[in-house]
């Protein structure tokens, strides 16, 4: 028998309210005993929240009777709406852990158990753990669709259709003895294939990039010899009302990050060691850091200082644009800024958006993790693998389908997921 576990699932009081979940076989009996007696399903009621060791008077809450297995977590579940004070909250959760078979919740743990339950496919769980974390318009779109099931439905079109193909291939092997069956239905099997494949690669095509920008963030590096300018143009975009974290490091080696939203895109910004000549280790160990992150960014903003004479001196994989930093009488025009000018950092804004407006789509993204462009690549190659290797008979053939089939198995979380599970719920917080 599973444990009955609780959490408050609201933010840290104090709140005006704070929720309280229960989930597990004991969940109506301990209602019954500190808010009983127990509504309707699904009805909100008032009740009197007491401690049953003492009768005292805890609140007076909104409380929920959620019956599984048509619960979230898939169990009985109830829900307390309490005041949102942290004495009351305390008092509650002390309460609650008092009573035999309860305990705490640990992170993500009723998502895992709507997970295991059948309630909602891996999919869903990480778009959860997406609209819960989400900071920006961007973000919290594509994560409402996903929580939703968006790309779930489609995964499971295309699982269909692969095991509809198996089945054809399979009816044809059964058959192979007879002469009036003709080959002529692998072959549409093969050409299916292929054309699945195609979808697949073009799904991933528009979604991976633009799906991991709108989670993850658009990176940018700032780079520059020292006194550039670079840090105070990070502390005046931090103080911009858009600004969303400013992470200070301890010392001007380390790199800096502040994520601002630009249009509803995360944008993050990294100041990074000034790259000149190295003189110690600790320099030399930031320069590497430096050109290391730049390697890896979306964009590298060089800053030139009036007077300086310098060629960006590193490599980048992506995009490298460069600005006159100080330029405080705007004579450089839109390839110039400054921090002392209202509109001086225009220019640069305006040259990230111009690149952001690239990821923009109607519809948010499907694909937008990772792993499911590794999971979904996998699949891909599998499917051409059958389609194409026609050297192969058809018994091989078909075990490629089946392997691309276990592919969006694995991605949905039908199978072979244990190890995966710990690090997918790792991200969630207590009480989700
Ligand atoms: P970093 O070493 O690249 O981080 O450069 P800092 O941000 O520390 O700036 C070096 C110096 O340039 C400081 O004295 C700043 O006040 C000054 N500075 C930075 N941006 C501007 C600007 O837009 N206009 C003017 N006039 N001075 C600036």
């Amino acid at each position: 028998m599973t444990d009955t576990i609780f959490a408050l699932s609201s933010g840290r009081p104090p709140a005006g309210v704070a929720v309280i979940r229960i989930s597990g076989p004991k969940a109506g009996a301990v209602f019954d005993a500190i808010a009983g007696p127990r509504p309707a399903p699904r009805l909100a009621s008032l009740r009197a929240v007491v401690d049953p060791s003492s009768g005292e008077l805890l609140d007076r809450a909104l409380a929920l009777w959620l019956p599984g297995p048509g619960s979230f977590t898939g169990e009985d579940t109830a829900e307390l709406m309490l005041h949102g004070g942290p004495a009351v909250v305390a008092a509650v959760l002390r309460v609650l852990a008092s009573q035999p078979s309860l305990r705490a919740a640990d992170a993500g743990e009723f998502s895992r158990r709507a997970f295991e339950n059948g309630r909602i496919d891996l999919t869903e769980v990480e778009a959860l753990a997406d609209l819960v974390a989400a900071e920006t318009r961007r973000a919290h779109r594509q994560a409402v669709a996903n929580a939703g099931g968006a790309l779930r439905e489609v995964l499971e079109g295309w699982r269909a259709e692969i095991v509809r193909m198996m089945a054809l291939v399979e009816a044809e092997l059964d058959f192979a003895d007879e002469d009036d069956v003709s080959d002529s239905a692998s072959e549409a099997v093969w050409r299916a294939a292929d054309s699945l494949a195609q979808r697949i690669r073009l799904q991933l095509k528009l979604d991976s990039e633009r799906g991991e920008i709108a989670r993850d963030g658009y990176e940018i590096v700032l780079l520059g010899r020292p006194n550039a300018g670079k840090s105070s143009l990070l502390n005046a975009l931090a103080r911009r009302e858009a600004a969303i974290v400013s992470e200070e490091a301890g010392t001007t080696r380390d790199i800096i990050e502040v994520a601002i939203d630009i249009d509803g895109w995360r944008v993050v910004l990294a100041d990074t060691a000034g790259l000149r000549e190295a003189e110690g280790a600790v320099e030399r160990e930031g320069i590497r850091r430096a050109r290391e992150r730049a390697a890896r960014a979306h964009l590298v903003v060089w800053l030139q200082a009036p007077a300086e004479d310098v060629e960006p001196d590193l490599a980048t994989g992506g995009d490298l644009v460069m600005f006159h930093s100080k330029d405080d009488d705007g004579r450089h025009g839109e390839t110039g800024i400054s921090v002392r000018r209202p509109d001086g950092l225009d220019p640069l804004l305006n040259a990230i958006r111009k690149r952001l407006d690239r990821f923009a789509g109607e519809e948010p993204a499907l694909v937008t993790r990772e792993r499911h462009r590794r999971l979904l690549t996998e699949c891909a190659d599998a499917l051409d693998s059958a389609a194409s290797r026609n050297e192969l008979g058809p018994e091989l053939r078909a075990e490629h389908l089946r392997e691309a089939a276990h592919a969006i198995a694995k991605l949905t979380g039908k199978v072979d997921v244990e190890d995966l599970l710990d690090v997918i719920f790792r991200e969630f917080c207590i009480g989700k």
